[in-house]
């Protein structure tokens, strides 16, 4: 390894190492929540941070830190108070976040090159400092990630259900785009600005082609975001192209070649699973109907965002892995 000889490179793998395992990690959470752009968004607003950078002469690391997590906060504000005037103000903020940044890098004295290095990552211009902020910062995202991934879990997979059993549901959400802010931080001269998203949703997206379950797919997907980093990185110091372009391109090539073992298992699956096992629903074998125990505070309606199933003369609701039905005065599982 004669490319280790060069410092520049130990510091890019160094870089390449964190951003493969801070992204993935807050990536789970987002895939699970559907929010699979949120990172992207965070990323656009993140280029004025990055701009505010050059202009002061600040390190542009740090501005871009505070200037995403500004961003999440409000895109998450926005996000709990409406939606179709949301999705509007969501963009709004992104293009602003784009012009703002070009516009004040011009006034910088700054070129569109210096930029770039930050929009597509650059191997090359990542220095100690940025090594040991990148290092600290994907230290907390790992370690939030993983240390909360009960809490982080349970709102995510059923807001209602972890509202009831007493999580500040917001706080979690809150604390999920505030990860996601300090990990755009974190990938920014890796993967850069634009593409940070893909490394963020990729590698879960290939994770659960192959493997069931969240703490799997959490850690399964941090350790190929690593290894598609790694391997990307590497592959730039030779190469000279944009190592954001190769780490994203060599994570879409796995998810490519999992995707038959993952359309082969959802057949199979699907297939055997109890939710289509009901006699109305053609399968002949009939599971019935079991009470729900506990307390089912929320009413489930046309509206409630839950997945509903027309079964027999009811409709179930998909809720938390399992299936409801109401019932008189109670609900009914399957
Ligand atoms: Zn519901
Ligand atoms: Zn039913
Ligand atoms: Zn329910
Ligand atoms: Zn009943």
């Amino acid at each position: 390894m004669t490319l280790l000889h060069y410092d520049f490179v130990v510091r890019a793998l160094l870089g390449a190492l964190f951003t493969g395992l801070a992204a993935p990690a807050v990536g789970t959470y987002l895939v699970q929540r559907r929010l699979s752009l949120l990172g992207d968004g965070i990323g656009h607003v993140s280029v004025t941070g990055v701009a505010l950078g050059l202009l002061t002469g600040t390190s542009p690391t740090y501005t871009a830190v505070v200037v995403a997590v500004l961003g999440a906060v409000v895109i998450e504000l926005i996000r709990a108070t409406g939606r179709t005037s949301g999705d509007v103000a969501l963009a709004l903020l992104f293009y602003g976040g784009i012009a703002g940044g070009v516009l004040i890098t011009g006034l910088a004295g700054q070129s569109a090159a210096t930029l770039n290095t930050y929009l597509f990552g650059s191997i090359t211009t990542i220095s100690d400092s940025d090594v040991v902020v990148t290092a600290v910062l994907a230290a907390i995202v790992v370690a939030v990630a993983i240390g909360f991934s009960p809490q982080l879990f349970s709102v995510a997979q059923d807001p209602d259900f972890a509202r009831v059993s007493g999580l500040n549901v917001r706080a979690y959400n809150l604390l999920v785009s505030v990860l996601a802010a300090v990990t755009v931080t974190v990938a920014m001269r890796t993967v850069g600005l634009l593409l940070v998203s893909a490394l963020m949703v990729v590698p879960v997206a290939t994770s659960q082609q192959v493997v069931r379950g969240f703490r799997v797919t959490l850690f399964s997907a941090m350790a190929l975001g690593t290894s598609v980093s790694l391997v990307g990185v590497t592959t730039s110091a030779y190469v000279d192209v944009a190592p954001g372009a190769s780490i994203v391109l060599l994570a879409l090539a796995c998810f490519v070649i999992t995707y038959p073992v993952g359309s082969w298992q959802r057949a199979r699956r699907r297939r055997s699973a109890p939710f289509d096992a009901g006699p109305e629903d053609g399968y002949g074998v009939d599971t019935g109907h079991t009470e729900v125990p506990e307390e089912h505070v929320h009413r489930h309606g046309e509206d409630c965002g839950h997945v509903a199933v027309p079964h027999g003369g009811h409709v179930d609701y998909v809720h938390d892995g399992h299936r409801h039905a109401a019932h008189g005065g109670h609900y009914d599982e399957h």
